[in-house]
């Protein structure tokens, strides 16, 4: 712990918050909105269908929320996780890597171009943190808080616990991918969670999907919650 000194002689630390000094505080929330990028819109490279229906409400969480996180997807233009880079595969397949089986996609959110960007009418310039993920060339990141090896770390649970956060509500795109895995690892990471359903959607809306995910976050100790619930409609 580094003690400095301030002129009047107090000691002042910069120490993260004890769990007890949190729970006296009653902890605070923080939204997390997962990838709300022009590839995952409609007409994208990899477009969520109805991806653009949710930029209203997360518009309006936004502006209910103290502390946010935007998320974006970013990668290298050779990324282990497009398609592209494995010779005779197409999108959609899925391929063994060092760390598991890895869904392929078409290329997407190549860092620094329009497809990357955030949405246009997203309030972006709210957000506390603009956090990247899938920078490294051969590992993937759905996840806003563990890359796809499950080791390496990005630093989310760190900064929102050195803001006093225990409590996350998640959002974005795709509900089935991104948004999921970085609910699931917001909860292992101890943090209250919930993902907000009317403010995400998913890649595939099948009823068995979804209902496989609801079990996973069941089991996994997070919640759903509908933006109304949280803020009030316009
Ligand atoms: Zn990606």
């Amino acid at each position: 712990m580094t003690m400095t000194r301030t002129s009047a002689g107090r000691a002042q630390t910069a120490a993260p918050l004890t769990d007890d000094e949190k729970a006296a505080a009653g902890g605070a929330r923080a939204l997390i909105v997962v990838d709300v990028q022009n590839d995952f819109l409609p007409g994208g490279a990899l477009a969520v269908p109805g991806g653009d229906e949710i930029i209203d409400t997360v518009n309006r969480l936004i502006a209910g929320f103290e502390t946010v996180v935007l998320t974006a997807d970013w990668h290298p233009a050779e990324h282990a996780s497009f398609a592209a880079s494995h010779p005779g595969r197409r999108p959609f397949e899925t391929v063994r890597l060092d760390y598991g089986e890895q869904v392929l996609w078409p290329v997407h959110c190549v860092a620094g171009t329009p497809g990357a960007q955030f949405a246009r009418m997203l309030a972006a310039d709210a957000a506390a943190l603009i956090l990247r993920k899938g920078m490294h060339v051969s590992c993937d990141s759905y996840s806003g808080f563990l890359e796809a090896d499950r080791r390496t770390r990005t630093g989310l649970a760190g900064w929102l616990s050195d803001r006093g956060v225990t409590e996350v509500f998640v959002c974005g795109l795709a509900l089935d991918f991104c948004v999921s895995a970085t609910a699931v690892d917001a909860a292992r990471e101890g943090f209250r969670t919930q993902v907000v359903l009317d403010a995400s959607r998913p890649i595939n809306a099948d009823p068995e999907s979804l209902r496989r995910l609801e079990e996973l976050w069941q089991e996994e100790g997070v919640g759903t919650v509908f933006s109304t619930e949280l803020v009030h409609a316009a």
